[in-house]
């Protein structure tokens, strides 16, 4: 999918072709590059941004983990974001803040390096129930962990670990890898958080070794609304032996079912909490409720 004509690029607007200037950098080199990506749905006031203080405050945090001035105010960059949705023309998007060290420099000497920020944005097709399934393959690669680097930042570089771990599930024929932790733990996947149900109780791993996702935080919340227990735990993988239902979370995917964990779980034909869940997550979103209004902002 290509993206939207129209990005922000250090405080202007420009058309896409203005990205393709860089070639050489430390972003591309070293990872040294940090990003969020963010959804708007379309709502029937309109646009609205999903969490985008949320979203924004983890782009600070991760750009402060790098020593990244960034030269902006955090609701300079909520405007930048809605102006950016507006300028395209969408009503429903994805939005990709990057923030790089885009000097061509040799080394990883990072600081006094140029910073350059990029709102990409995405048309996207919002409300479509969530059909796509998915199977997951418990990779050998373990997932990074906070005695390595810092967990909560959501820096470029750390993505080889998820693309390993990729790779490695690809090449085992599975979708996505779930990678445990140093410890032996259930962590996350690539990209996403895990979460399953036994006995209609909600287990997901704490966020001791994962990066807490915003859908993560707004499922929990969803499903005390709900009067869904939820439990957040450490679990071995013997602990998915006898899950009823498992979902992943995201920005992108919202939640998407698992079908497959190696031969730890199979999907069965109903998945009551995940449906519910998944309802309630649509609901929100799109503005169809007072619940968590200020999970919404307008464009
Ligand atoms: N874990 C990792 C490693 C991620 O990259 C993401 C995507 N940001 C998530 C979990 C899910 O986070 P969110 O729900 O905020 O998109």
């Amino acid at each position: 999918m290509k993206p939207a004509k129209k990005i922000w690029i250090n405080g202007e607007i420009e058309n896409l072709s203005a990205a393709k200037i860089f070639s050489f950098h430390q972003g591309l080199n070293y990872g040294a590059c940090v990003y969020e990506g963010i959804r708007c749905y379309k709502t029937k006031q309109g646009p609205g941004i999903f969490r985008v203080r949320e979203h924004v405050n983890r782009f600070f945090y991760s750009a402060s983990a790098l020593r990244m001035n960034l030269g902006y105010t955090k609701s300079q960059l909520i405007s930048a974001i809605k102006d950016i949705v507006r300028v395209n023309n969408l009503e429903s998007a994805y939005i990709r803040p990057m923030a790089f060290y885009s000097d061509a420099k040799m080394g990883i000497n990072i600081f006094d390096s140029r910073v350059t920020t990029i709102l990409f944005v995405w048309p996207w097709k919002e409300g479509t129930p969530h059909d796509s399934k998915v199977s997951l393959h418990i990779t050998k690669y373990r997932r990074l962990n906070p005695e390595t680097i810092d967990i909560k930042a959501k820096v470029s570089g750390y993505y080889a670990n998820g693309l390993l771990g990729f790779i490695d599930a690809k090449e085992s024929g599975f979708d996505q890898p779930l990678f445990l932790d140093v410890k032996g733990y259930v962590a996350e996947g690539a990209i996403n958080n895990i979460f399953l149900i036994k006995n209609k109780v909600l287990y997901t791993p704490t966020t001791r070794n994962i990066l807490g996702g915003i859908t993560r935080d707004s499922v929990i919340a969803l499903a005390k609304d709900l009067e869904i227990s939820v439990v957040e735990k450490d679990m071995t993988p013997e602990f998915i032996k006898n899950a009823d239902e498992v979902f992943l979370t995201g920005t992108g995917i919202e939640l998407q079912k698992v079908v497959k964990i190696d031969n730890l779980f199979t999907l069965k034909k109903d998945t009551p909490v995940t449906d519910a869940l998944s309802k309630e997550y649509y609901t929100v979103a799109m503005g169809n409720t007072k619940k968590h209004k200020s999970w919404i902002s307008l464009v």
